[in-house]
């Protein structure tokens, strides 16, 4: 599956982290989709902040795999010079919590001489313009025509000595491992012109199919789904959801359309479609293919 993104709004978001990063930075804060942590991070993001310390948040917790959850809060603080939390919209006031987590990662910052300089990345649709909301309220700084400041970057006050600087643009979602696009794909991150909803729902089918077959059983009325075939699931999906042709024929791209829904909006229930140890074997696939 092809993801079209476009140069032009890659080259713009590349340049505006640059000069961000020039303009000092303590932090590099990456919002993942706690569904998706390892297809909605982009690994290009190390490249352009270099050693700098991120704080990696999966947001939208509140639709992901607790378990799963915690096993990536765990991948991700392994590693050096990296924290991880867990957060979501519900979250009335979770500026507080992310300049703790941001203070640890830099601690020799803060105060009025030296306040805390934080930037946000994401790829489209994890959050980032809700949580940014949230954090504006009232208290919201516009500086884009500070001297020196990109164009329309917004500076956001996270505490009275700790800055958020959001840059214009969106991380272009990186695509390493094939299942990573189908993915991004299912959780709505890509734009709807560039996939195919029924190959899209039959993979968010296999990748259900062995640890989470009970929610699609009890949602679709199926049974033993784990060992069907994900077009006889698809085509289950589509008489459960009564898209039913004319002639008794399921209608694949309507069954289709209604699995993608019910997962982007978790009716289904609370599921990751991935685990740091599944992600990691399918790199070293695509890595060794
Ligand atoms: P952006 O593209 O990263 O700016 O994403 P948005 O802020 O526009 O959010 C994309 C969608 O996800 C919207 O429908 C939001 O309401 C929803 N959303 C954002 N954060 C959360 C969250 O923590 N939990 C849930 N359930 N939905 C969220």
């Amino acid at each position: 599956m092809s993801v079209n993104w476009f140069p032009g709004h890659m080259h713009a978001t590349r340049k505006a982290i640059i000069e961000r990063m020039k303009l000092g930075v303590d932090v590099v804060i990456e919002l993942l989709d706690a569904r998706l942590p390892g297809s909605s991070e982009n690994p290009l993001l190390a490249e352009l902040t270099g050693a700098k310390p991120a704080l990696k948040v999966l947001n939208k917790q509140d639709m992901a795999d607790p378990a799963r959850t915690v096993a990536w809060l765990d991948h991700f603080n392994a590693r050096p010079e990296t924290r991880a939390i867990g957060l979501d919209a519900s979250e009335a006031a979770p500026a507080a919590r992310l300049a703790a987590a941001c203070r640890e990662l830099a601690p020799n910052r803060g105060g009025m001489a030296k306040p805390l300089r934080v930037l946000i990345c994401g790829v489209p649709n994890v959050g980032k313009s809700t949580l940014i909301n949230t954090l504006v309220g009232k208290k919201a700084t516009k500086t884009g025509d500070e001297a020196g400041i990109t164009k329309n970057e917004q500076r956001i006050s996270l505490a009275s000595d700790a800055y958020l600087y959001d840059t214009p643009g969106m991380l272009w979602p990186k695509i390493l491992v094939p299942k990573s696009g189908y993915h991004l794909a299912a959780a709505g991150s890509v734009g709807r012109n560039a996939y195919d909803e029924e190959e899209v729902a039959l993979e968010l089918i296999e990748t259900l199919q062995p640890d989470y077959a009970p929610l699609l059983e009890a949602r679709y009325r199926l049974q033993d789904v784990a060992s069907m075939l994900s077009e006889d699931v698809l085509a289950g999906i589509g008489r459960a959801r009564g898209a039913v042709q004319s002639g008794g024929k399921v209608s694949m791209q309507k069954a289709s359309e209604a699995l993608l829904n019910d997962y982007r909006s978790a009716a289904l229930g609370r599921v990751t479609l991935e685990t740091p140890e599944g992600f990691a074997a399918w790199r070293a696939e695509a890595e060794a293919a």
